[in-house]
Order: structure tokens, then C-alpha cells, then sequence
């Protein structure tokens, strides 16, 4: 079945499916502070050069990553 576009939920499954993960990316003007990782552990972590990197998610908590964009000292966290 065609994604119809009509919004009809007998193609809300096929719609989901379509649909793109929305994940925040880091800059290179990260410095490695930390604070994301602090306040949003499960879509954050530094990699072996100090620079945050995002994790893998099938979904991400959109309250702590904003948060976290909130908190970084350089704004280098974007969604
Ligand atoms: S808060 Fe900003 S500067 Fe600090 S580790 Fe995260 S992305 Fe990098």
C-alpha cells in the first residue's frame, strides 16, 4: 500500500514507518565540558577524544536534550 498522504489511519503504521528519527547533533565546537552527558546520560556520551557524541536511539528524551542544548557553554548541540 502507497503512502496516500491523506492522514487516514489506515496508513498511520505505514506513516510511522516512513518517518525519520529527529536527533540532535553536536558540533565541532564542542570542548568536551561534559554538562550534556550530566543531564541527558541516554543521548550523550564523550568519546575516547573528549568530544560528545550522540548515542543510537530509536527515540530520545526531547525534555533532557533540551536541557542539555540549554546547558552547553558553547551552543554546540543542535535539533
Ligand atoms: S555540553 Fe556542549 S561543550 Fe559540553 S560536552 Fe556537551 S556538547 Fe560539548
Amino acid at each position: 500500500m502507497s503512502n496516500c498522504g491523506c492522514g487516514c489511519s489506515a496508513h498511520a503504521g505505514e506513516n510511522a514507518k516512513n518517518k525519520e528519527i529527529k536527533k540532535p547533533v553536536v558540533e565541532s565546537s564542542c570542548i568536551g565540558c561534559g554538562a550534556c552527558v550530566a543531564i541527558a546520560w541516554e543521548a550523550f556520551e564523550l568519546n575516547n577524544e573528549w568530544i560528545s557524541v550522540i548515542k543510537k536511539l530509536d527515540n530520545y528524551e526531547w525534555k533532557h536534550v533540551e536541557d542539555a542544548v540549554s546547558a552547553c557553554p558553547v551552543w554546540a548541540i543542535k535539533y
